[in-house]
């Protein structure tokens, strides 16, 4: 039977709360994010029987004993049937390493895994009590649309997207504004900066008090916990025994991926090592080489842009599954088990140079496609075993995460290998569908009159 569930936050100064809370709230009181206070234990028999299973159903057995008690399980099992009705391919590149892609969702990004699972489970607990939320949210592009595409048709919630009018692609633009009903886009005639900004004032405005807002930003719960599941998914599938432990490589920015692994690992996934790979923004590879950490300000402009961030949100929830505290401005109060966090995370930081190199020679040695966030990943292995020559690289089992599609970066592929990556469906349609969005000045009051008529 499962437990109730708590959550504490990384602050250690806000109480315990439930699942619900956590997830509504986003934040904690203190400024923390929240954490599942116990991880259960699988038992290596029931890994192994997930690779029997579908995909949403391994999500339902892994957050069934994550959320526990707070939702029921018809509930549950009918959100993560609804949530993952997409492929997740694993694809061998040789011997026994793989690609697991994940970027067959709606919007074509893995952000679809954990957008799509959050927007259900907060529509789930808003219906139940009939209570209303409007989501505002700043993009640069990409989050955009995984938002958007997650809650569009969703019941008791509207959301409201703020976009710069000239600084994201057609294809990112249209990702949003081609899907409306309960979808509201606003292209803000200024930069990303000026959306965030008039998002943060509105969220502490007392004149909007009375609307609930919610930000459904990356750090909430609701997204990082289904963000697990897919670590036990591919280990299942590819694993030979109990003993068959896999390397993981994850391409990261602000570590909520890498952290769903994490998770999976402390729940009993037999894991060897999580290659922490990330693009120019190295501050992670040189915290774990030096044990000081220092944010990287301003980010790196890199062209795996969505991992362009300097000070990752998720190292807080890091640095405490090794016993240490870190604030949200990066300050470490209680030190982490480096020693420990060094024998689990090989980390490692691949330069544009680099990137660009591997997806050619990805493409040349084995006719892999992967676009620059999981060639970041790619290239993680691959120094892995230069730096690991005595090792037997042919019996490891490996797992590189590709986390877009292919066809979202179609310049890249045009310079690197000179080819046009085919569109996946989800993409396909867009260019025929009309838009609808509200050009808007950059300017609080009327972002304020715009909420106020439209929540
Ligand atoms: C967001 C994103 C990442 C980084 O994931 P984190 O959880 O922030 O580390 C990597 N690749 C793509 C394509 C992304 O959109």
């Amino acid at each position: 039977m499962e437990k109730n569930q708590s959550y504490y936050s990384t602050n250690f100064q806000s109480p315990h709360t439930t699942f619900k809370e956590a997830l509504l709230k986003g934040l904690a009181p203190d400024g923390g994010l929240y954490m599942p206070a116990s991880l259960p234990l699988l038992s290596s028999r029931e890994i192994e029987s997930f690779s029997g299973k579908d995909y949403h159903e391994i999500a339902f057995l892994i957050l069934n004993k994550l959320i526990g008690k707070e939702i029921d399980k018809e509930n549950l099992q009918t959100i993560c049937h609804d949530a993952y009705n997409f492929d997740v391919p694993l694809e061998k590149v040789c011997d026994r390493k793989f690609i697991m892609r994940l970027d067959q969702g709606p919007t074509a990004s893995f952000k679809d895994f954990a957008a799509r699972m959050m927007s259900r489970l907060m529509q789930y607990y808003l219906s139940v009590n009939n209570q209303h939320l409007t989501i505002l949210t700043a993009t640069s592009g990409d989050t955009g649309s995984a938002v958007a595409s997650a809650f569009y048709g969703l019941k008791n919630i509207n959301v409201i997207i703020l976009f710069p009018a000239n600084e994201v692609t057609v294809m990112q633009r249209k990702q949003m504004t081609t899907l409306q009903k309960n979808i509201q886009v606003i292209a803000i005639d200024g930069k990303f900066d000026d959306c965030q900004r008039l998002v943060k004032k509105a969220f502490i405005d007392p004149s909007l008090s009375m609307i609930p807002l919610s930000s459904a930003n990356s750090i909430n719960i609701g997204r990082l916990l289904p963000q697990s599941v897919y670590y036990f998914y591919s280990w299942s599938k590819l694993s030979e025994s109990a003993e068959d432990k896999a390397i993981f490589s994850v391409p990261s920015g602000n570590f909520g991926d890498l952290m769903g692994g994490l998770i999976a690992r402390n729940m009993g996934l037999p894991v060897s090592k999580f290659i922490a790979a990330t693009n120019e923004n190295d501050e992670f590879p040189e915290f774990l080489r030096t044990g000081n950490y220092k944010p990287i300000n301003p980010s790196r402009n890199c062209i795996s842009s969505a991992m362009n961030v300097g000070h990752p949100s998720n190292l807080a929830r890091i640095v405490t599954i090794y016993g240490g505290v870190m604030d949200e401005t990066g300050k470490i109060t209680k030190a982490p088990d480096l020693k420990k966090m060094r024998e689990d995370f090989f980390a490692v930081s691949a330069t544009d140079k680099k990137t660009r190199e591997t997806i050619a020679d990805s493409y040349k040695s084995y006719r892999i496609l992967l676009e620059p966030h999981g060639a970041v990943a790619w290239y993680g292995i691959n120094e892995y075993f230069r730096h690991n020559k005595g090792f037997d690289s042919g019996k490891q089992l490996c797992i590189s995460l590709e986390t877009a599609h292919p066809a979202k970066f179609p310049e890249e592929f045009r310079q690197i290998i000179n080819i046009d990556p085919p569109l996946p469906p989800s993409l396909t349609g867009l260019a025929s569908k009309s838009e609808n969005y509200f050009p808007l000045e950059n300017d609080y009051q009327a972002l304020k009159e715009f909420i106020l008529k439209n929540n």
